[in-house]
């Protein structure tokens, strides 16, 4: 059986409980290498056959797992953050189906939620934004034109950015084409989670400079939009004055 897990977003202990479980049982391991923190590789048996899929194609990564399901092993496919998020997942699926082996998936802490807590914010403010988009730029690999960043932006809500530390200039122009300002806050977030973790706070008409002055260009989340200011409202969830299913409003 195949088990495609998320690592998280760095700090180790930040797996899930079943996912270290997996890890520790696990006969072989393909781990997304350029991004997994190596650290939860410990948790693996001495035993353990480990694979850096960031060396490897779709192809190997498959004929890897074909051949540990003949041989009877379980194999842990770790994936970084979540690996419903740019994890390449879905390709991997399929040609498991299409080989008729089983395989399950074990969520994990997204780097985008990894970075929340660091600041720490509250993406879904009142009052402010309701609505968080989890986006890319388009680089050496596409995007869908109708998700370009600046159509994105006309919603001025809560913005994540993955993928796109390394082409500030170009992000912050096509964000201030959108509903955002110079002003708007902005925010990135290295290595979220990571011992390294750096957090850098711009108004969006600065972002490329701060990362520069900072030296981020990868490994790193943009985060833009009011949520990150000081302005909003109070839940109605918790105010005295508000009825809910499991209480009543104070008079
Ligand atoms: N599946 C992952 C995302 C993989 S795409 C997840 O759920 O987080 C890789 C991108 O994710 C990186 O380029 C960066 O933008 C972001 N990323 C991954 N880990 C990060 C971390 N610890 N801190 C900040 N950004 C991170």
């Amino acid at each position: 059986m195949i088990h495609f897990v998320g690592a998280g977003p760095g700090a180790p202990d930040l797996i899930t409980l079943r996912g270290a479980e997996l890890l520790k049982a696990a006969d072989v391991v393909i781990y997304a290498g350029s991004l997994v923190n190596p650290a939860l590789l410990g948790l693996c048996r001495s035993q353990c056959v480990i694979y850096n899929s960031a060396e490897m194609t779709l192809e190997q990564v498959i004929a890897v797992m074909c051949e540990s399901e003949k041989d009877g092993k379980m194999t842990v496919r770790l994936h970084t953050g979540d690996p419903s998020v740019y994890g390449a997942i879905r390709e991997q699926i399929d040609a498991l189906r299409e080989a008729g082996i089983r395989f399950d998936v074990t969520p994990g802490v997204s780097s985008f939620l990894g970075a929340a807590a660091a600041i720490p914010a509250e993406y879904t403010l009142p009052g402010v934004s309701q609505t968080v988009i989890l986006t890319r730029m388009a680089g050496r690999t596409p995007v869908p034109e109708r998700e370009n960043i600046t159509s994105l932006a006309k919603h001025g809500c809560t913005m994540v950015i993955f993928l796109s530390a390394g082409r500030l200039e170009e992000l912050q122009q096509a964000l201030l084409a959108g509903a955002y300002t110079e002003e708007t806050p902005a925010a990135l977030v290295y290595k979220a989670t990571w011992p390294q973790e750096r957090i850098v706070y711009a108004p969006l008409g600065q972002l490329a400079s701060a990362g520069a002055a900072h030296g981020i260009s990868r490994t790193a989340l943009v985060l833009v939009g009011d949520f990150l200011g000081d302005a909003y409202e109070r839940s109605k969830l918790y105010d005295p004055s508000f009825s809910t299913g499991y209480r009543e409003a104070e008079r």
